[in-house]
């Protein structure tokens, strides 16, 4: 197993935001994590990408235990993820925004070379603005892009970290349903294309239902249900807690 969770709880004070989830994530898995509000996703997430201490419980990668390990070190091992409100440096270009996210991972830096030298880093960068589809929009400071595109922006300085894991907060919070049908291929297209393992936390349903290999069902910071798309959206028990609620562009 790739990800795992066992049994962690993340509790504020009498809050059980999250009470003895069991996750998994194979490799090259795309799974989502819905719920109502309220029922622990983004404490889940944070949970698992070190920004939240965990109550009780561990976390592991690879086998490897990183219950409460830094945000900064689950980075490093190659867990990276996304926020729900942008993280972008507005008036950067396009381009230096995810070439200074390459240069993060990059631990050949030479202080006294200049940035440009660093083709390698650069041409990275270039790759990955073809990935989230922003090649053409490089030199433009990133507070001229719409909404949507700095969402795609987001993503590709998350791609930049070179993430084995890419934990997605809602991608498609905010965007029209033009926008959100493309940012579902685009996540599509980067675990299919790329491999990428990835986490979502999404509340569209047709984006969760049309891309999910699995799917993790939270209520009250509990597990109500888990399997596949067609198996969690046949699930009374599901569809009487959570369905047909929040937003649903179909393609
Ligand atoms: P939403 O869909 O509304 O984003 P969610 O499923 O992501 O909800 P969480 O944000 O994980 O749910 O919150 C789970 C519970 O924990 C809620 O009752 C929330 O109020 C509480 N909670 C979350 N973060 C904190 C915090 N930092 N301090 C106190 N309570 C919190």
């Amino acid at each position: 197993m790739l990800l795992r969770t066992d049994k962690v709880s993340k509790h504020f004070g009498g809050i059980h935001a999250v009470d003895g989830v069991d996750f998994t994530l194979r490799q090259g898995q795309l799974k989502s994590i819905i719920g109502p509000n309220g029922a622990g996703k983004t404490t889940l997430f944070n949970l698992i990408a070190g920004v939240y201490l965990a109550t009780n419980g561990k976390v592991f990668f690879k086998d490897r235990d990183i219950t409460n390990l830094s945000l900064h070190k689950t980075s490093r091992l190659g867990i990276t993820k996304t926020y729900q409100i942008t993280h972008i440096f507005p008036n950067l270009t396009v381009f230096e925004n995810v070439r200074i996210s390459a240069q993060s991972r990059n631990t050949a830096f030479n202080f006294w070379r200049t940035t440009h030298s660093f083709s390698a880093l650069n041409e990275r960068a270039l790759d990955i603005l073809e990935q989230v589809e922003l090649l053409d929009k490089r030199s433009l400071l990133a507070s001229t892009l719409s909404h949507g595109e700095r969402r795609y922006l987001e993503i590709g300085i998350a791609l930049a970290t070179e993430p084995e894991v890419l934990l997605l907060d809602e991608p498609t919070a905010g965007m029209s349903c033009a926008e959100t049908n493309l940012c579902a291929e685009l996540i599509k297209k980067l675990n299919k294309e790329l491999k990428l393992s990835i986490v979502l936390v999404e509340h569209d349903m047709s984006v969760v239902m049309g891309i999910s290999d699995e799917i993790l069902v939270l209520n009250e910071g509990r597990t109500l249900a888990e399997g596949t798309p067609i198996e969690v959206s046949d699930n009374e028990e599901v569809q009487r807690v959570y369905l047909g609620e929040g937003k649903a562009c179909s393609a």
